[in-house]
């Protein structure tokens, strides 16, 4: 394992909102050695949303932090993450506790314009576009430049495997 110096500036940033019923922790940057999360975890209690929509790197040192944090939270509070980037959508599947007991309520998807080649992140909302919790395929988005119809750029059951019950829980 590698160690930065201790003077190493930290990469990731958040900015907390306190909202009427919950508090709103809004990240970006990069998720990695440089970032200590004790003292957010310190302060951070009920209704919690975690807003990762400007994460948009992470590494093995910081999934271990975050996976931390997201055990130490599900004890004081009640987590939800919106706005998850696609790295964050592969770690959700390939580590079973990187969510812990998170309710994941939007995610970044790729896409792709099956007209003009346009690659654009769709942002899924699962309440809106999951509302029959179908999580067999992915919702139709119209591209932004030419208006034609957007394919999804993954394998379906794959980016979606963090959502397969997921149902039973609320
Ligand atoms: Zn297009």
């Amino acid at each position: 394992m590698q160690h930065d110096p201790p003077s190493a500036p930290p990469t990731l940033f958040w900015r907390i909102k306190e909202q009427p019923g919950f508090t709103v922790v809004e990240f970006s940057g990069e998720l990695n050695e440089t970032v200590n999360l004790a003292s957010l975890r310190r302060r951070l209690k009920g209704r919690v949303v975690l807003h990762l929509g400007g994460v948009r790197r992470i590494n093995s040192s910081g999934v271990r932090e975050w996976v931390n944090l997201m055990r130490d939270l599900s004890t004081a509070a009640k987590v939800t993450l919106s706005h998850c980037r696609p790295v964050i959508i592969t770690q959700l599947n390939m580590i079973s506790n990187f969510g812990g007991k998170a309710r994941v309520s939007s995610f970044f998807a790729p896409y792709e314009c099956s007209r003009c080649d346009r690659e654009e992140e769709r942002l899924v909302a699962i309440d809106t576009h999951f509302a029959s919790k179908d999580f067999t395929r992915m919702p139709q988005f119209q591209c932004s430049a030419c208006d034609g119809t957007m394919r999804f750029d993954e394998v379906v059951d794959r980016y979606l495997g963090f959502l397969w019950g997921s149902s039973e829980s609320e």
